[in-house]
């Protein structure tokens, strides 16, 4: 009998995060009071300043198809932006707009991809890598981190796991899950070992460049001997709190611009029209006017982390960026909770869901099985009552 779907949606696994989202949504709807800690997305409102511009893009009439790596303006924004703050200098023809950081990824993926190329993902590594590498036909090729080096691959550890089918390298500082962030230093050591394999190609996903609580934010491509051969990948979403307005951008060296280019102009087309108007705005203001977002956050992580280090068997790193923390919870592997067995973090995440009514997610789902993702983008009241819930349940 002939198979409805493709290998390729049979091969795909569904995105762990929004899995569980609309899992916790699923909950609330039949009346169950959920905390959601599963999803990465600020809590925040846009800003209004951003919400006018689009308003007025409305207004104005902003209707058609915008040029399809988005308006000139907008990219005149992202390189003043790319200047401004990782002191990167790109031109238009590097830049793409896309929707979503996530496009840019996939873009990104299918155009530099063949079958069988590698894709070097240190883990806990963000949960569609994995399926964006394997959907391009590409293989990924996980780098093991623990909370022993703060979840950082060492240089040791990328030249490892080099081969020569090795295409690139993907991963995200500050970190989703891990809330990790590379210093300069170690950025350039990792560049030293690279030096040697001039064909592999970087992936610096910095969706998360301003939620950076030490500061000092470095990028990739800021090396001059990497720039050649890095595509930073940024966005609005969690900075802006614009994660459904969908926009998201990319700069690369020309060929490699120009492909996502012409890939997005056979699926998507641009992005957004209002959306990408508001962004102008977004991105010409300094970072300073969103700071007041990041500061609640880092409020929230030094809570999150206190309360949770008062529970028994959860191991905390202390994250420098980002909005998650990624406790090592394998101690209570193989322990039983009010009747119900946790083998693994997988059981532990579906128990917090059902006994606390709190949506975490696994952290198989970002390679590290050892490890469980807890968003605190969200109140300071819920993640007080959220932690508390999960004590409980562990202690019973
Ligand atoms: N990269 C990372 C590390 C993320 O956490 C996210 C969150 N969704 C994305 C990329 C994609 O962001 P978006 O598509 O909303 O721009
Ligand atoms: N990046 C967010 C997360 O990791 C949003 C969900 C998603 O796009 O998968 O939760």
């Amino acid at each position: 009998m002939n198979q409805l779907l493709s290998e390729r949606i049979l091969n795909m696994a569904t995105s762990a995060t929004l899995a569980m989202a609309a899992k916790a949504r699923e909950l609330r709807g039949e009346g169950k009071d959920i905390i959601g800690l599963s999803l990465g997305e600020p809590d925040f409102n846009t800003p209004d300043f951003i919400k006018n511009a689009a308003k007025q893009a409305i207004d104005d009439n902003y209707n058609s198809y915008t040029p399809v790596d988005g308006y000139s303006e907008l990219k005149q924004a992202i390189i003043t932006k790319f200047q401004r703050d990782n002191n990167l200098t790109y031109t238009p023809e590097q830049i793409v707009v896309s929707t979503g950081a996530k496009q840019c990824l996939a873009n990104v993926a299918l155009v530099l991809l063949n079958k069988g190329d590698e894709v070097i993902l240190p883990c806990p590594y963000w949960v569609s890598y994995s399926d964006i590498v394997k959907l391009s036909e590409g293989t990924p090729v996980e780098v093991k981190t623990s909370i022993s080096t703060d979840f950082k691959m060492t240089p040791e550890q990328l030249e490892a796991a080099i081969t020569p089918n090795t295409k690139m390298i993907w991963f995200s500082s500050p970190c989703n899950p891990s809330g990790s962030v590379y210093s300069k230093r170690e950025l350039r050591a990792l560049a030293d070992v690279l030096q040697k394999h001039p064909q592999i190609y970087v992936v610096s996903d910095e969706i998360y460049e301003h939620i950076n609580f030490g500061g000092g934010h470095a990028s990739m491509a800021q090396f001059e001997d990497m720039y050649e051969r890095t595509i930073t990948v940024n966005g609005v979403s969690k900075a802006f709190a614009m994660t459904g307005w969908r926009i998201g951008f990319l700069g690369a060296p020309k060929a490699i611009a120009r492909a996502c280019n012409k890939m997005q102009g056979q699926i998507t087309s641009g992005a957004n029209c209002i959306a990408q108007r508001a962004v102008i705005t977004a991105l010409n203001e300094s970072p300073k006017k969103v700071q007041y977002m990041v500061d609640e956050f880092k409020i929230r992580r030094d809570l999150i982390l206190n309360l949770l280090n008062g529970i028994d068997g959860f191991s905390c790193n202390v994250p420098e960026g980002a909005f998650y923390v990624f406790p090592d919870v394998s101690a209570l592997f193989g322990k039983t909770f009010n009747g119900v067995l946790v083998s693994n973090a997988t059981d532990l995440s579906m128990y917090l869901l059902e006994e606390a009514l709190v949506a975490t997610v696994t952290g198989d789902a970002f390679g590290n099985p050892n490890c469980l993702r807890i968003s605190y983008a969200a109140s300071q009241e819920q993640i007080i009552e959220a932690v508390s819930r999960i004590k409980k349940a562990l202690e019973g």
